[in-house]
């Protein structure tokens, strides 16, 4: 076996030769999938630096944001406090592997702006969050089943890579190779937004379920809320059966409101709480950090207190924790997220015009500084209200619109099935940019590829 040979590095290259050159040393060419562009086509961005709402890649082109690494840049990139938080504690140390004043205050502040949380333990990503939450479910109630729903991901622990079974209720199948369907036989898929079988299930094996697993606005099939209705059953039925609600608020949470999307729920049902919930993403604002929290009765049942096994060598990290709280105190200020939202709602009403004046089917929908649109099938059809429909909207339609937003200078989402993010540093010149990109693309788009229907 001979390994090929590596390029010389060059001070200037293009996406396209880093591309080739990734794909000799790295699998595919990248860390995570969605970053290859596999799902629109053409050659991804290499990124090569980024401040405030913008990124530029390898060759000095410049990209309006809407990525935010997938959630975390909720100040935009580069913010000076947050800035000057992590080179502080960057002298300080880079890890110690004991505790640290930082990991406490971070925890107050996280228990702080969520009342359904008495204590958390930090991790290092939204996986390994979700994956314990799991195990904690199990451990504190003895129960073997868990609920999730088809659409929302919660990282990438072998019990939660489950697609729904062919019939109700069944067990689900692996969505991943080396994953045995024996790994996944107590992970139950349901329907997202399905309130007759989530009652259904319950009813036939509610007593052997530790848990239901939801991400309560899920990003990770675009935009879709779980509906208030669906939510309160939900509720219910845990409490009636003993079982465990997880709120997976790893992209939602400090995203859509500064109470988390649990607050957003308890607006429309007095009281609600989730059991645990599951954060990431912004809480590291940027940096690997994530956590899960709860009751302190629940989370007694973690080691070293009980028998439920959690640990990591870089948990709690020091240079995290303070990017974190950096970014936590920027966002607890007053107004922050009225701001925010508006920004955001200013963003997808515009680009609604301008798929309105185009004649192209669309709907968005945004709560916080997270967003979502679909090219749907028919004018007049409303938002998606499960995984299913979501992937029947206009795909090639969709991959259109992100090349001629791309080739506009507006880094979108490169798939139609990822959320949105826009940054308290996206100025409203930003967002009249970026509907005016749109504006031109749908204008194209509707001249080349008229809707039929
Ligand atoms: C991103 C995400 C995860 C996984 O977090 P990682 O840090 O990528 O491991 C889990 N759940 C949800 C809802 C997410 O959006």
């Amino acid at each position: 076996m001979t390994t090929p040979c590596l390029p010389e590095p060059r001070a200037v290259s293009t996406n396209q030769a880093l591309f080739e050159r990734a794909q000799l040393s790295i699998p595919g060419g990248v860390n995570s999938p969605v970053r290859a562009f596999r799902a629109v086509g053409g050659t991804p961005r290499f990124i090569a630096r980024a401040q405030g709402p913008y990124m530029w890649d390898a060759e000095g082109q410049r990209y309006i944001d809407y990525i935010g690494s997938w959630g975390p840049m909720i100040l935009g990139h580069g913010h000076p406090a947050v800035l000057d938080a992590v080179i502080r504690a960057a002298h300080e140390g880079f890890s110690f592997g004991a505790p640290t004043e930082r990991e406490v205050e971070l925890a107050e502040e996280i228990i702080r702006n969520v009342p359904s949380i008495e204590q958390v333990r930090l991790v290092s990503s939204g996986t390994e969050a979700g994956m314990t939450a799991i195990r904690l479910a199990r451990g504190a109630t003895g129960r073997s089943k868990i609920i999730k729903f088809e659409g929302c991901y919660h990282g990438h622990a072998d019990a939660l890579l489950v697609k729904a079974g062919s019939g109700l209720a069944t067990f689900g199948h692996p969505t991943s190779a080396g994953v045995p369907p024996e790994v996944v036989q107590h992970t139950l898929v349901l329907e997202f937004n399905n309130i007759e079988q989530i009652e259904e299930t319950f009813k036939a094996q509610g007593g052997d379920i530790a848990c239901v697993m939801i991400e309560p606005i899920a990003g990770n099939m675009n935009f879709v809320r779980a509906s208030v209705p669906f939510v309160k059953r939900i509720r219910e039925l845990c409490d009636q059966y003993g079982a465990l609600f997880v709120f997976d608020e790893v992209m939602t949470g400090f995203r859509v409101a500064l109470g988390s999307a649990q607050s957003v729920y308890a607006r429309d049902i007095p009281g609600f709480q989730p059991d645990i919930s599951v954060f990431g993403k912004v809480i590291g604002g940027g940096m690997p950090l994530a956590a899960f929290g709860s009751s302190r009765k629940i989370m007694q049942n973690l080691a070293p207190l009980g028998g439920v096994y959690q640990a990591g060598t870089l948990s709690g990290n020091p240079v995290a924790t303070a990017c974190g709280l950096a970014t936590l105190k920027e966002i607890t200020k007053p107004g922050f997220y009225e701001a925010l939202g508006a920004r955001t709602q200013a963003l997808v009403s515009g680009l609604t015009e301008a798929a309105k004046a185009a004649g192209v089917p669309f709907v968005g929908d945004s709560e916080g500084g997270m967003f979502g649109f679909f090219f749907t099938n028919h004018a007049g059809e409303g938002l998606p209200q499960n995984y299913n429909v979501v992937m029947a909207t206009q795909k090639e339609r969709f991959n259109r619109f992100f090349h001629g937003m791309l080739d506009r200078g507006v880094y979108l989402a490169p798939a139609l099935y990822e959320a949105g993010f826009v940054s308290a540093s996206h100025t409203e010149a930003d967002i009249a940019a970026t509907v005016a990109a749109a504006a031109d693309v749908l204008r194209i788009e509707a001249a080349n590829a008229p809707t039929t229907a």
